[in-house]
């Protein structure tokens, strides 16, 4: 199928990670375009864990795996936690059917058992390279007698099962790239049964396809020389292979393949530092594919409805760390204070922000929206909202010194209170009322409006950065921010004895 062909029928689609680590970004991207191709089409989504290594799979990596995406508000018709026809879904679960397969294959002759030992392998091997050939398995035991293969099973001896690779050409047909034509006496007669019984890659991958009715494969383009494999193992099993389509990996920005030496790269990761999941789907989905204009801020539901494989390019996907920043700050600029409330208390919990979290709900929506402007991430408001606890009166060192400098600090002081105490009100427009006259009182004095807002701040909070002022007022109120302003005054008179 050509991008041009449009949208695809019911399209049968899976993500297979190995819970091998947690939720890559690149894997993330993988699912995400899984998923929209099954959503935007109608068609099934499954999960599939690929967990035949059980040396470096573990619980722990799948539950990170399944929570990642489920954060980021993907969800599957089939999968090891939901069930569904074509199951179980884990590899590790389904050794029978992979066995019958190859049984099958060996029957039918178009697999033999290996008998060589890694050992003989290797010698054989650093022969035939070090005489400048290349290394392909030599096809020794496809031309055993009967009775040395009878020998050696009376012995015992283990045996890998190796797909017999038939002459020819091999077409995969990909989505992005076109044909790819591989000359079948390339390929090596890869092991499709190790010795210890199990299946391997290529045979567990090429069966779960087949029984799982797969219709697209969508992965990275690092699986691309495997699909010429899985292409023959369909060929042999009886069954068509499915569409294909490889996308390009997620690199860093030195170009190297997306890895920790560039920063954090699991979903999870992102999650802890307080990354929008809207924003990282939008994020990913714009790496390698653009909806033919210059529009770049899609929710999830907007990609549904626009993600296309004819805007997929193959092109490299460079991660670019100020992109992400910019859409997470794009996406916290549509949320409302609640909205925006409800995603920071989680992390302000994390911090052992009890005080704030105990806030009136009012209050701390006030103090979040404070502090939106100056926010990259979510975790951003835990700190600068401190300021909303600091009790009345307590000044930090940077903060009495800038009040120190002040030629007319008791004057703007007693300004401050004046205005407060006559406007009174915590409403936006009177808070914004008592800033102007505030400034209009500093005009009539000949000086600059800073040298009343100036204290201003320092004494209402006791630090020299924070929000807008009009913040202030609204959240302790005209009178509230009198009495703290008295409260520092008390200080500092204590203080200078
Ligand atoms: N389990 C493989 C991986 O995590 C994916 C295999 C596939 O998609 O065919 O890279």
């Amino acid at each position: 199928m050509s991008p041009a062909e449009g949208p695809l029928a019911n399209p049968r689609v899976r993500f297979a990670p190995s819970p091998t680590g947690k939720l890559h970004l690149g894997s993330a991207r993988t699912a995400l375009f899984n998923w929209l191709v099954a959503r935007g089409s109608g068609g099934s989504l499954v999960l599939r864990l690929e967990d035949t290594d059980p040396e470096r799979s573990s619980e722990e990596f799948e539950r990170d795996i399944i929570d990642s995406l489920h954060w980021m508000g993907l969800e599957w018709d089939e999968g090891p936690d939901v069930g569904g026809a074509h199951g179980p879904y884990r590899q590790s679960e389904r050794s029978d059917i992979y066995r019958e397969n190859a049984e099958r294959l060996l029957a039918e002759g178009k697999a033999y058992r290996c008998y060589c030992t890694p050992g003989e392998l290797e010698a054989r091997r650093k022969s035939v390279v070090s005489s400048g050939r290349a290394w392909r398995y030599d096809r020794r035991c496809l031309g055993l007698e009967a009775a040395e293969r009878e020998r050696l099973e009376s012995e015992g001896a283990p045996s890998t099962v190796r797909f017999l690779v038939p002459e020819g050409s091999v077409t995969v047909e990909d989505m992005l790239r076109g044909e790819v034509v591989v000359d079948a006496g390339e390929i090596d007669d890869f092991i499709i049964v190790r010795s210890d019984g199990s299946a391997g890659f290529h045979l567990a991958v090429v069966v779960d396809d087949i029984t799982m009715e797969i219709t697209h494969v969508i992965r990275g383009d690092d699986h691309l020389t495997n699909a010429v494999r899985h292409v023959l193992l369909f060929g042999a099993l009886g069954a068509t292979a499915p569409k294909f389509l490889h996308h390009s990996l997620l690199m860093g920005p030195d170009g190297a393949k997306l890895s920790k030496r560039h920063g954090s790269t699991s979903v999870s990761d992102y999650r802890e530092k307080g990354y929008l999941p809207v924003a990282l789907t939008n994020y990913l989905a714009l790496l390698s594919w653009s909806p033919g204009d210059d529009r770049e801020i899609f929710t999830l539901g907007e990609l549904v409805s626009e993600f296309g494989i004819a805007g997929v390019s193959a092109s490299k996907a460079i991660f670019d760390f100020d992109k992400l920043n910019w859409l997470n700050r794009q996406h916290m600029k549509k949320l409302s204070s609640g909205e925006l409330t409800d995603m920071v208390a989680p992390f302000l919990e994390r911090e052992g922000r009890a005080e704030l979290l105990a806030l009136p709900r009012e209050k701390l929506e006030l103090a979040v929206e404070s502090v939106r402007n100056g926010m990259e991430t979510l975790t951003d408001a835990v700190g600068p909202t401190d300021i909303y606890v600091r009790p009345a009166g307590s000044i930090d060192d940077k903060a009495g010194a800038e009040l120190d400098k002040s030629d007319v600090l008791d004057e703007a002081l007693g300004l401050c209170i004046e205005a407060l105490r006559s406007a009174g009100g915590s409403d936006r427009e009177a808070a914004e009322g008592i800033v102007e006259s505030l400034r209009a009182a500093a005009k009539e004095r000949g000086w600059g409006a800073k040298k009343v807002l100036w204290p201003f701040r320092l004494a209402v909070t006791g630090l020299t950065v924070g929000p807008d002022l009009v913040y202030l007022i609204m959240f302790w109120g005209a009178d509230g921010c009198a009495e703290r302003i008295e409260a520092t005054r008390r200080t500092l008179e204590a203080r200078d004895g």
